[in-house]
């Protein structure tokens, strides 16, 4: 292991996180793991201990998981890990100098060590836009258990954003008999994080499972179908659905809707506080802020990527966990570079997708197996050596992908896509 312990500062004897998500969780149980026994104090605004998010727009919409399993840190661990969660509270201001947090509920607390982890939520729609209650957002365990009862009595969605909380948020509203509306702003689907081909198979794969799917679709406004009116598609008792209505004059009426468009970091405090922000709190490596005293890990945080060889902000699970973890330990002294190649999955229908490594938008990656068959790797190679990869229900192909990539293996394009020979 390259972790060497840093001797120039004091081992602190506070830590205080600010956040209450998946990061929060390991900074905390990293933190005990690693043998701080000193006073940890936790500020989260949910009343939930940290839980993971991936589940929220599959299995917990979809009501069938068991909430406990999507937990990081469970109800009694936090008492067992002797950790002060000021759930709900709210960071208000971080004062440098003094060292001190102080929360929307009047406490304060001062820090040896202070863990940004304040995530972000999710972006709204303009204010003017919408002219109607009935739309949802998706980024809490409350809000997914929300959802997920309201479409299990409603008929018709519309879902604002073509990104991930769109498709899955969508995939599972087909799955619980729902109709669907997705509508995009932009040409394709995901464009940002897929490259066409993909943004291709997405588009192909809901419209067979049922969903209406309108690309470079500009939302004009969101409204309320008047009562009684002829809309027909009543879900409850409060109203009568919604009417979505177009710039190009067109309209499409629905239920509720539910805009999944994107994520904003929570930085406000972090900025208040005079530290770096550039789409994300600053850090290095390790975590650590411009202040040897700061971290932050997660959503918010925009770190040096040693596989991306650029800044970067994740929005993952595994992010989410890692680089938690890397910054707990340098709170500590421990510094072990968080240096790991991207990676993120989602799961829509029958698919499983995964994403590894480095596929700017421009990329035409080379392929393995068959898209229109549901079974495809996409490999991006640069210079003989894969930079990264996209699995469609092939996670042995990608398991395989990581493995040469960590090893700077070199590599054969025409062997990668010759499928009469495995692999491996
Ligand atoms: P996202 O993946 O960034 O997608 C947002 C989408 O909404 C983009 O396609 C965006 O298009 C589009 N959009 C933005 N404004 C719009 C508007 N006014 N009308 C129509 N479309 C609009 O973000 P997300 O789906 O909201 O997800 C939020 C976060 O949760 C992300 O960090 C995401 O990675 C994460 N998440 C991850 C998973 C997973 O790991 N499987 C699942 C769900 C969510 P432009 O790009 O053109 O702006």
């Amino acid at each position: 292991m390259s972790a060497h312990a840093n001797h120039e500062q004091e081992a602190p004897r506070t830590v205080v996180v600010i956040g209450g998500g998946q990061a929060a969780g390991w900074v905390v149980k990293t933190l005990r793991k690693e043998g701080f026994a000193g006073r940890l104090v936790m500020i989260a605004d949910e009343t939930h201990p940290p839980y993971e998010r991936p589940p929220l727009s599959k299995a917990v919409l979809a009501g069938d998981a068991d909430i406990e399993t999507v937990r990081v840190v469970k109800h009694d661990e936090l008492a067992s890990l002797n950790v002060e969660a000021w759930q709900p509270d709210c960071a208000t201001s971080i004062d440098r100098a003094a060292r001190v947090v102080k929360t929307r509920s009047g406490r304060e607390v001062q820090y040896d060590r202070l863990a940004i982890a304040t995530g972000g939520a999710a972006r709204r729609l303009p204010q003017q836009m919408v002219k109607t209650s009935h739309i949802t957002y998706l980024r809490t365990l409350d809000e997914a258990v929300a959802l997920g009862e309201r479409l299990r009595r409603s008929r018709r969605v519309l879902v604002v954003g073509g990104g991930w909380i769109g498709l899955e948020v969508a995939a599972t509203a087909r799955k619980l008999g729902v109709e669907v509306t997705v509508v995009e702003g932009a040409g394709r689907l995901c464009g940002r994080s897929v490259p066409p081909a993909v943004s291709d198979f997405l588009l192909a794969l809901h419209r067979a499972n049922g969903v209406d799917v309108r690309l470079g679709a500009s939302l004009f406004a969101l409204d309320d179908l008047p009562r009684n009116g002829d809309g027909g598609s009543a879900a409850d008792d409060h109203n009568d659905g919604i009417r979505a209505t177009f710039s190009d004059g067109s309209a499409l009426d629905a239920d509720f809707a539910v805009a999944g468009i994107g994520l904003a970091p929570h930085t406000a405090l972090a900025e208040a506080a005079g530290l770096a922000v550039a789409d994300g709190v600053v850090v290095d490596e390790f975590g650590a802020t411009d202040d040897p005293n700061v971290f932050a890990c997660g959503d918010v945080a925009n770190h040096p990527n040693a596989w991306l060889k650029r800044r970067v902000r994740l929005e993952s699970w595994a992010n989410a966990q890692n680089q938690a973890i890397a910054a707990a330990k340098a709170m500590l002294g421990v510094r072990t570079p968080y240096a790991e190649i991207p990676w993120f999955w989602s799961d829509q229908y029958d698919v499983n997708l995964q994403i590894l490594g480095d596929i700017p938008a421009a990329a035409e990656p080379i392929v393995r197996g068959s898209l229109d068959e549901k079974r495809a790797t996409l490999f991006f190679v640069e210079h003989g050596h894969l930079r990264g990869a996209i699995a469609i229900n092939t996670p042995r192909e990608l398991k395989l992908a990581r493995k040469w990539m960590s090893q700077g293996r070199p590599v054969d394009p025409s062997a990668l896509t010759d499928t009469s020979k495995a692999l491996a």
